[in-house]
């Protein structure tokens, strides 16, 4: 994924120090590196991490879960009924064990950056520290955030901007971290504008990218229409939040002029295809915003965490959506999840792609079965097509390796399992015990 998209076959990388220092043939590397340790790849695809583009690692918490509640007609319903009554549930500790369950799961799959959005009005205070606490355990590259929002009160959005604020002050001071802070605001359909203004001025301040849903489902367009009297991205952009810090979420209900506002002023998308067909809201427009040069890049929004199925999922959604077999290919799909997630957060000369001077974020991967040849070729195909979290053999983050022959070596995978599924059933009991639905919400 470097500048030439060059697939090298017979060619090994080395080193040193968490950096990539050298790319060559690999006899000639190894006749100069002959006594350092070194990983066999002969078969594997190497390649750079993959990136997550927005995430909520706490969705993990809902995997299979089965709660009572009455059956959401559409996305308003499915937040009202289904995702702010576990907002509210969430505590301290399901912090903690679904960003460590998740990031076990990331890693093992591949991904070496994420960008993640936390949420929960009765566990803001302090809150990321809980989530940093655990990524680092596992050691991949993120950027976490707590997500704004004032469908409560004003109070409500003012608490979860202050828990970025800490968060960015207390990172301001590791430089080194691999986690960074990221402000969030939830979607503009439940922040007034003075809330984006200032969070607009703290990021600037903190040198920090905002991420916002923008335009996921109906709701927030229909808002902003019968508020405003403007559509989704013509406030954000009034309001003077684009830029090229900014990441948007979703972006499904955009016309043409939103979609010029989002490429003049370089901000960023991230597009979840499988979300998106999750809870039927529609589909991004993303062949017309690759067209205009705006950065997509990919995510899951919190549901499957597998980024080679999300992978899949985009290059056949906007098949089928266009009738068109020659809609998207294979390889805008793999810069989606790899240069382009790095861009979108300010990251492209570090990560996103195996090159001299970068980061080594990377993975090798070995599929389980290759039916036909792999070849520089053949390597993006499989890459879409054949393979799957399970083939990751090793993972490196910053020459660090966390993963090795598919066993994670930072963490007791059990044990991030037990605290995990621990955590999920005091949750489901808790939400069955009592349960919310928020059918009106504070007007911001
Ligand atoms: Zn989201």
């Amino acid at each position: 994924m470097d500048s030439d998209r060059r697939i090298l076959e017979g060619y090994s990388l080395a080193i040193d120090d968490g950096r990539i220092v050298e790319i060559g043939k690999t006899e000639d590397l190894h006749r100069r590196h002959s006594n350092v340790e070194s990983v066999d790849a002969t078969g594997q695809i190497v390649m750079p991490g993959l990136v997550c583009s927005h995430t909520h690692l706490y969705g993990m918490l809902l995997r299979g879960a089965s709660l009572s509640v009455k059956p959401p007609s559409d996305f308003t319903q499915i937040l009202q009924r289904v995702w702010w009554p576990v907002d509210e549930a969430m505590n301290y500790e399901d912090a903690y064990a679904s960003a460590l369950v998740a990031s076990v799961e990331f890693a093992k799959s591949g991904v070496t950056l994420f960008a993640d959005t936390y949420s929960g009005p009765n566990s803001i205070p302090g809150v990321l520290d809980r989530i940093y606490e655990a990524i680092e355990r596992i050691g991949i590259r993120s950027f976490i955030s707590f997500e704004a929002t004032e469908r409560h009160s004003t109070d409500e959005g003012w608490t979860g901007v202050k828990e970025n604020v800490r968060f960015a002050e207390l990172m301001s001071k590791k430089h080194d971290s691999k986690t960074k802070a990221l402000f969030s605001i939830h979607a503009s359909f439940t922040v007034s504008d003075e809330l984006i203004r200032e969070v607009k001025r703290i990021a600037e301040k903190y040198r920090s990218p905002i991420t916002i849903h923008a335009s996921e489902g109906l709701v927030d367009l229909h808002h902003n229409m019968e508020n405003y009297g403007k559509r989704t991205i013509e406030r954000l952009s009034d309001v003077g939040l684009l830029g090229s810090m900014v990441v948007l979420a979703h972006c499904v209900h955009l016309n043409s002029k939103e979609i010029d506002l989002i490429a003049r002023t370089n901000t960023g998308v991230a597009h979840n295809p499988m979300s998106n067909m999750l809870n039927a809201v529609g589909v991004s427009p993303v062949q017309q915003m690759i067209a205009q040069k705006i950065t997509v890049g990919l995510g899951n929004d919190g549901y499957i965490f597998d980024m080679f199925e999300n992978m899949r999922a985009a290059f056949l959604l906007h098949r089928l959506n266009n009738r068109d077999p020659n809609a998207i290919d294979s390889y805008t799909i793999l810069e989606m999840a790899t240069i382009n997630g790095a861009k979108l957060y300010g990251m492209q000369k570090e990560t996103g792609s195996i090159e001299v001077g970068k980061k080594a974020d990377i993975i090798l991967i070995k599929p389980n079965l290759l039916p036909t040849p792999l070849t520089s070729e053949t390597v993006v195909g499989h890459i879409i097509n054949t393979v799957d979290a399970d083939d990751v053999e090793h993972v490196f983050v910053e020459g660090k390796q966390i993963v090795k022959n598919k066993l994670l070596l930072s963490f007791d995978e059990q044990e991030a399992q037990r605290i995990s599924q621990a955590a999920a059933s005091n949750l489901w009991t808790r939400l069955k015990a009592t349960p919310v639905q928020i059918d009106h919400m504070h007007n911001p």
